[in-house]
This record gives structure tokens, sequence and C-alpha cells, in this order.
């Protein structure tokens, strides 16, 4: 018996103005509001920018706010960067951290997703923590040995209760943005694998409360199939989010 919800969220990107993501939350409330909505948490990310405005937005809605990135420190001299109270402020519940495109284009690291995890949890909100393997390491059969190195690294001094909140993001780097996207099959034994990984590293319990989320090219017509997986406890949407009719259909997909 899964107890776990699902949790089915937008990564915006650096897509959407103000008015623009204003008049697409207002669109995703009433989708979202017909539909069933305890077994499943919707949640979106959109830009710094845009935050306070979609916060307000969504005053009275189910749909939660998320971060798509924050700084590790409280405050100070660290031009252009936003701190994990901050985002607590205006209102999110969530936080991105380790995105590949953060990785692979900003420098991120395991240590730094690692230090950026601890202010979010310090800070009252949850992490959702990306892993994923790229084409040629899931070419040389490393993918097991890659997520599971990110995890640890990104878990790193956390004890068992902390990581219970944490939500996990699997993302094959191959599948996001490409319209390629892994099979239900390839998802849940990457997400059978990461739940085995969290109870060797901390408890069997520990593990079974962890979200582990899908992400890469989910889209109105795969969603069901792998949100239907037993280890796949949501969706992490990039593309597909931006469009309110695609993203209501997904979640339904996961209702
Ligand atoms: C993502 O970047 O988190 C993502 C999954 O993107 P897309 O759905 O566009 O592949």
């Amino acid at each position: 018996a899964q107890a776990r919800r699902k949790l089915i969220a937008g990564n915006w990107k650096m897509n959407k103005t103000v008015s623009e993501g204003l008049a697409l939350v207002r669109e995703l409330k009433g989708l979202v509001a017909s539909l069933p909505g305890e077994r499943v948490e919707v949640a979106v990310a959109p830009t710094f920018v845009s935050l306070h405005a979609v916060a307000k937005e969504l005053e009275g809605s189910s749909v939660k706010l998320a971060g798509q990135n924050c700084h590790w420190e409280a405050s100070g001299a660290f031009t252009g960067e936003v701190s994990a109270g901050m985002l607590k402020d205006v209102g999110c519940t969530y936080v991105i951290l380790g995105h590949s495109e953060r990785r692979q284009f900003f420098g991120e690291t395991d240590e730094t997703v690692n230090k950026r995890a601890r202010a979010v949890l310090g800070a009252g909100l949850i992490p959702i923590l990306c892993v994923g393997e790229t084409l040629a390491e899931r070419e040389a059969g490393r993918t097991l040995e890659v997520v599971e190195r990110q995890v640890t690294g990104g878990l790193k001094g956390f004890q068992a209760a902390e990581v219970a909140t944490f939500v996990l993001a699997y993302e094959p780097v191959w599948a996001i943005g490409t319209g390629r996207t892994a099979t239900s099959a390839q998802a849940q034994e990457v997400h059978k694998s990461l739940r085995a990984h969290l109870a060797k590293l901390y408890d069997g319990e520990t593990a079974e409360r962890v979200l582990i989320q899908y992400g890469g090219s989910v889209k109105p017509d795969n969603a069901a199939e792998l949100l239907g997986q037993p280890d796949v406890d949501g969706a992490l949407v990039g593309g597909a989010s931006l469009k309110a009719g695609d993203f209501a259909a997904i979640i339904k997909g996961g209702a």
C-alpha cells in the first residue's frame, strides 16, 4: 500500500514575463479547481521576478509555489542571488535544487547542491533535489552509479528525519526538453534503485517516505503511464507546464 502523495510541479525555467505568468496561473487555477485534489499536489516554479505576483494570484488556491534555485547564505554581498528565507517569505513551499541545466551551465556540483539544501531546510522549505545521467553515462551502463552518487552527495550530513521530507526528481539529462522520454519501465527501475539506495543510506521507513518525481519530456499522452509506476510519485514538468491545458492534463494523469 503506497501512502505517498503525488507531486506534479511545473518548472517554467527562463520563460514567461510577469503578465504572461499571471495569465497562465489564472487559467491553471480554474482547471485545477475541478480536479480531484486529495492525492495530487500541484506546484509551479516561475522565475524569481514573477514569484510575488504569482503568489498573490494563487492566494486561496491549492496550487503551491516553488523557487527554481536559491543561494546557501541567508543574506549579504552575493550580487544576483536569492536566499531560501526570501523564497519562504514570498510564499514558496518548495525549491528546485541541482537541476541539470544548473549543473551543466552554472557549475552546480553535489557539494553546492548540498549547501543549498541545508539552507532550504533551515528556512522551512522543501528541497526538490534533481539527479540524472547523461546519454553517454546511460550508454556506458553507469546510470545507477551516477544518480546514487548525486543523491549521496546532495544529502550528505542530513539526518534520516530530514531526508524523509525531501523530494527527489529523477531527470535523465537525455530526456529533458528533447521530446525523448524514459519508458515507464526505465523510470521505475531507477526510482526503485534510488529508494533502495535511500534504505541503505538511512533506513527503509525513510526511503518509503521520500517522494521521487520523474522529469524529462512528460506530456499529457505519457503522464498516466509514468505516474502509474509504483515508485514514481509525481512529475517535474518543463515545456508542457507552460500551457495550462497540457499541465492540467498531466495532473489529471496522476490523479
Ligand atoms: C525539466 O527541465 O525539469 C524538464 C523535465 O523539462 P521538459 O519537461 O521540458 O523535458
